[in-house]
């Protein structure tokens, strides 16, 4: 590997531990310079926690758990419903942070961010004792008839949190509250890349009155996300498919429950009957919003013959208004920037390889900026694209939007499943219940029919990608559930002294309890 190869995938994470990372490989592992990438301008400098640190920080987190435990759902979900309304009079602090370390608009940060964690603190505040409240069981059994049967679920202890840096509020400090809400403490350790929002988060979340040491920000690279792997109960991560198997596999290495949240490349599927005035506005949304930097993003679309002329003529000329550049207020820009330099680089390649390969680029297809100007890449519409080129088939993770023409429903649905991914999807067409049946055999975790996205703001719908796109869930009662110890009761309170199936064994009642097997189930109807 070339050193400045190696630099990059260091930075990246890639090179999990110190030990892995040749010496020298990386100029300074001590502190983090965020830089807004919408201006190439500094924000802040600010000190890592290494690898070496973190047993120390969950050895904290261990000791002040119980005292967060033992304030009960009540006592928790009155920090988390201050923390909701400290999130909504500190909004524009949120938005300035989120704005200056990612470069993406103030409509994406406040609206979107700010908006799903106030909504989230009261969710989690108001349902956490609703998903988590001891649960009766009825058993068919009659081998444990009279016996009081239950389900109840105690905090795991300490949660390793590992965020991405596409949405530093909703992804990384997101996934603490339903974890805090739980009874556990977090050590979260968000992306190297944005920083800032985490530590601002540990802010309010102190003014709320949440106990010292039950959340802690560890900003730091790959390696430190590694360490926290080993030290925690559970590992929430969010991030790239490459980095959740390596986290899977160190994970094994101490049987440490992991939740993984992992990369996508959603298709939209335009059935013929579709309204395409709205499809086109959501195609072009959807793709392009957060600068095309959402896991859930429309990464590329087939339409139906006869409507994809009329289709590709609507996307283009709404992809061809979109404003871009540095977001200095509200309604400023439609895009921002490319928060991460390196995905500059897959975004310009992905779009050269679909040109080389014979795909026409009908709106943008250039990087912008430069040195000190921010980095950009202009919103994107590719056209005559299929599944020979990167851009079809690998995650872009930027604002370009490609379109296939499909000859029938049945071939968007089979290119739609020709994915190693499997997160979200949307289905398009009037006709809802053939839309509906559409939707049913795509093959990802979440599929919307006319509509894209909107599933994230549910709550209450469980989250979680299929393929490589993740393990487990967030949101619903299992997004909760995650952070927990099940464990199950069973309580005999009247008794005699001594069950028949009990010791001695004799062979009268072994034939006594054979009759009773073949008369309950000989019969295969009793379930
Ligand atoms: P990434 O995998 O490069 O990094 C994610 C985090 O993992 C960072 O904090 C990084 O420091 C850390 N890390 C890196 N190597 C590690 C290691 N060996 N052990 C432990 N931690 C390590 O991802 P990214 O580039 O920050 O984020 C973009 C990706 O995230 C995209 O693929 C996107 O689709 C995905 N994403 C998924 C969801 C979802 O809900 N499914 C949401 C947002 C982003």
């Amino acid at each position: 590997m070339a050193t400045t190869e190696r630099t990059e995938a260091a930075l990246r994470g890639d090179m999990a531990s110190s030990e892995d990372a040749p010496a020298g490989a990386v100029p300074d592992r001590g502190t983090i310079r965020v830089e807004n990438p919408a201006t190439g301008q500094p924000v802040r400098t600010i000190d890592t926690i290494g690898p070496d640190a973190i047993p120390a920080m969950v050895a904290r987190a261990r000791a002040a758990q119980p005292g967060w435990e033992a304030l009960g759902f009540q006592g928790r979900g009155r920090v988390l419903k201050r923390a909701q309304k400290w999130v909504v009079d500190h909004a524009s602090r949120i938005v300035e942070t989120i704005v200056s370390e990612t470069g993406k608009t103030h409509e994406d940060a406040h609206v979107i961010e700010v908006a799903y964690a106030a909504n989230a603190f009261g969710f989690w505040a108001g349902h956490a004792p609703k998903y988590l409240a001891d649960e009766k069981v009825r058993s068919s059994n009659v081998f444990v008839a009279g016996r009081r049967l239950s389900v109840s679920y105690r905090p795991l202890g300490v949660i390793g949190i590992i965020g991405p840096w596409n949405y530093p509020l909703v992804n990384s400090f997101g996934d603490a509250i339903p974890a805090l809400a739980a009874g556990n403490a977090v050590v979260l350790k968000p992306s190297e890349v944005t920083p800032l929002t985490s530590l601002l988060m540990a802010e309010c979340m102190r003014e709320c009155g949440l106990p010292e040491d039950v959340l802690q920000i560890a900003p730091g690279y790959g390696e430190t996300g590694a360490a926290l792997v080993d030290e925690v109960d559970m590992v929430m991560f969010t991030g790239s498919t490459r980095t959740g198997k390596k986290i899977a596999e160190r994970a094994a290495r101490t049987l440490t429950p992991v939740s993984l949240e992992l990369g996508g490349k959603d298709p939209m599927i335009v059935l013929s009957d579709a309204d395409l005035e709205r499809a086109a506005n959501a195609a072009v949304y959807y793709s392009m919003q957060n600068g095309g930097q959402t896991c859930i993003s429309v990464e590329r679309v087939y339409v139906e013959a006869p409507v994809y002329d009329e289709f590709v003529a609507k996307v283009q000329e709404k992809a061809r208004k979109l404003r871009q550049g540095n977001p200095t207020g509200p309604g400023a820009v439609d895009v921002g920037a490319v928060t991460f330099a390196p995905q500059l680089d897959i975004v310009s390649g992905h779009v050269d390889d679909a040109r080389e390969h014979g795909a026409k680029v009908l709106v943008g297809g250039h990087a912008r900026g430069g040195e000190g100007q921010g980095r950009y890449y202009e919103p994107t519409v590719l056209v005559d694209v299929d599944h020979t080129m990167r851009a079809m088939t690998e995650e872009t993770f930027g604002p370009t939007l490609p379109i296939m023409r499909v000859t029938d429903t049945e071939e968007a649905i089979r290119l739609a499943n020709d994915s190693p991914f499997g997160l979200a999807a949307s289905v398009w067409g009037k006709d809802v219940a053939r839309a509906e049946s559409v939707a049913r055999r795509v093959e990802a975790g979440a599929v919307c029919v006319n509509d894209a996205q909107l599933n994230y703001l549910a709550l209450e719908l469980p989250m979680g990608g299929w393929k490589t796109s993740g393990m487990g869930v967030r949101h619903g009662a299992q997004g909760i559930r995650k952070y927990t110890r099940q464990q199950s009761l069973l309580v005999t309170r009247f008794a005699p002294k001594r069950d028949v199936h009990m010791f001695p064994y004799r062979k009268t009642t072994t034939r006594a309890l054979g009759g009773l097997v073949r008369l309950l189930y000989g019969r295969g109807r009793r379930t």
